[in-house]
């Protein structure tokens, strides 16, 4: 099922969430609405989904105008950062809720929810309560749950927020893999632009109500539509690299990576984040890029140095203490070489991967 969004506006007392929203999202679509607090992205979601009304424009499934539907006959599932599972219901019965409300007979319900535990591997646990499980777990059951009425739109805010930062990884690519074998039409909202750029087909860029860019990550990366978008994506750098053989390679550096041990050579992106990159004047021997330094900013309390990779033409983006700054002395111009302390390296996804 496609989403079809026109001209949205939602206003909540004089205050405008949102201002002439547009977006279409085609089938089988994975989508991520990125931007930061307050930017208007799950109320947008929240009207997709039919759980609030928006003031002006409307809403189609393919294209029927669901615009005046309520929730309930949207056939949607949606997935909210806390997820909200019933404390007094096993896993089972959490699961089984919708198919229950919505009247499907008792073996059929047996079946279906027996089948979905299996598919977010959690067979053994249907049993438990809500408190006998991990955060991770809780939220596949929440998942689960969502799927159980078989929606052909999956709608989730911020799902895997409140997780630490190892299972939202896995939890990542465990969500790119489902959607794509369940073949839904799925809208994502995160604040987070490394887990939008992983796992989305598009990405929405919102602020104040108002949808900044959209494209595919690598589009929005490569060439961002302006300085909000700029300025919201570089807090992480990205870089092309590849993996082989348990290492992974970028820049005529390498890192450990034992995720993948096969030979076979794979397209990988490699993420740093600005204060994780340090700078030096001479080329050390685990390699460096080497970055003409652009712009410094040292106002605050890091300094911020801007500069291009001269391997890769791309944006650098460092965070230095103020006490590594002092001692640097950058001039804007010159070549410096610039290292990670850590890397996190990203592969598409693997279909032999699993948590
Ligand atoms: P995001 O999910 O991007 O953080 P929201 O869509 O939740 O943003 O909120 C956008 C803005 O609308 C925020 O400033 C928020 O305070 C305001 N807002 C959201 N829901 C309501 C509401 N029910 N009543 C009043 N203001 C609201
Ligand atoms: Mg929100």
């Amino acid at each position: 099922m496609s989403i079809r969004i026109v001209g949205i506006t939602k206003q909540f007392g004089a205050f405008k969430a949102l201002d002439d929203v547009s977006l279409d999202v085609p089938q089988g679509t994975l989508l991520a609405l990125l931007g930061p607090s307050g930017s208007g992205k799950t109320t947008l979601l929240r009207i997709i989904a039919g759980l609030e009304t928006a003031d002006r424009g409307s809403v189609l499934y393919d294209d029927e105008d669901v615009t005046t539907r309520n929730a309930r006959d949207r056939n949607v599932g949606f997935v909210f950062q806390h997820y909200a599972l019933f404390r007094h219901m096993s896993v089972f019965e959490n699961v089984a809720f919708g198919l229950r409300v919505r009247k499907v007979p008792k073996t059929e319900v047996n079946k279906r929810v027996e089948e979905l535990i299996n598919l977010v591997r959690l067979s053994g646990m249907a049993g438990r309560l809500p408190s006998q499980l991990s955060g991770g777990q809780r939220q596949r059951v929440a998942l689960a749950r969502a799927l159980a009425i078989r929606p052909q739109v999956l709608l989730l805010d911020e799902p895997f927020g409140a997780l630490d930062a190892k299972v939202r990884q896995e939890l990542r690519q465990w969500l790119r893999r489902l959607h794509d074998e369940i073949g839904m039409t799925s809208v994502f909202v995160t604040h987070d632009q490394e887990e939008a750029f992983e796992v989305a087909d598009r990405v929405v860029v919102m602020n104040k109500g108002k949808i900044e860019q959209q494209g595919t990550p690598r589009e929005v990366f490569d060439h961002p539509a302006n300085p909000f978008v700029m300025d919201f994506l570089g807090n992480v750098n990205v870089f092309s690299g590849r993996v082989q053989n348990g290492k992974a390679s970028w820049g005529g550096m390498e890192v450990e990576y034992p995720d993948y041990p096969h030979q076979e050579s794979r397209e990988a992106s490699v993420y740093v984040r600005p204060h994780e990159l340090d700078i030096e004047r001479f080329a050390t021997e685990e390699g460096a890029l080497r970055v003409e330094v652009k712009r410094v900013n040292p106002t605050g309390s890091v300094a911020k140095v801007y500069g291009v990779s001269l391997e890769y033409g791309s944006p650098v983006h460092v965070e230095l203490t103020p006490d590594r700054y002092a001692e640097l002395e950058l001039r804007e111009g010159e070549v410096v070489y610039v290292s990670p302390r850590r890397v996190r390296v990203f592969l598409p996804t693997l279909p032999e991967y699993s948590i």
